[in-house]
C-alpha cells in the first residue's frame, strides 16, 4: 500500500523505502533488510509523504533534513529516469 494516497497496488510497482541505522534510504532493490514503506513512483505521493509525517510514521523514525534532503534527491532522480 502506497502510505501518501494508501492506495494498493502490486509491489512491484511502487517504490520501496527502507529505514537503516542513521535514517531513510531509497530500496532501489526491493530487498533490502529492515523497515520499509511503499510508495507510488510519482511526485504527488512522494511530495505528500515527505512533506508531511506520513513516512516518519510508516517506519517510526524520525527523518533529519539532512536525511530529507539526499532522499529527496535520490527520488527525484529515479522519477526523472522512469519517465
Ligand atoms: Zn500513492
Amino acid at each position: 500500500m502506497c502510505i501518501a494516497c494508501r492506495e494498493s497496488e502490486g509491489k512491484r510497482t511502487l517504490l520501496r523505502l527502507v529505514r537503516v541505522a542513521d535514517g531513510v534510504e531509497l530500496d532501489e532493490t526491493g530487498k533490502r533488510a529492515g523497515r520499509g514503506a511503499y510508495i507510488h513512483p510519482q511526485a504527488g505521493c512522494w511530495e505528500r509523504a515527505i512533506s508531511g509525517s506520513m513516512l516518519q510514521k510508516a517506519l517510526r523514525t524520525k527523518i533529519s533534513a539532512e536525511n530529507q534532503e539526499s532522499l529527496s534527491a535520490s527520488v527525484s532522480e529515479l522519477l526523472a529516469s522512469a519517465v
